[in-house]
């Protein structure tokens, strides 16, 4: 598989586009419909990226918009998980 290190993404809160190493993925895996916050890259399926800021974080949640782009419920130990990321 090719380097996508110099991939640019958007994040689903604020709409910047940024490297991907400023961004968090948090993806769906395509078989189990399953959410991830998909450090490791190892969780292949629809994925949204978000800022590696807990104003991002607090501004998705509130509007939903990982929800309703990755037409998913985000589980509460996902929310944790990503505050967790967020803020070590
Ligand atoms: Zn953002």
């Amino acid at each position: 598989m090719k380097s996508d290190k110099k991939f640019k993404r958007q994040c689903c809160s604020c709409r910047q586009i940024k490297e991907k190493n400023e961004l968090v993925r948090i993806t769906k895996e395509a078989k189990t419909d399953s959410l991830f916050v998909n450090t490791e890259n190892k969780v292949h399926g629809r994925s949204v990226y978000i800022c590696k800021n807990i104003e991002c974080l607090e501004k998705a949640l509130k509007k939903k918009k990982i929800e309703s782009s990755l037409k998913a419920v985000l589980p509460e130990n996902i929310k944790q998980e990503l505050y967790t990321v967020l803020t070590s």
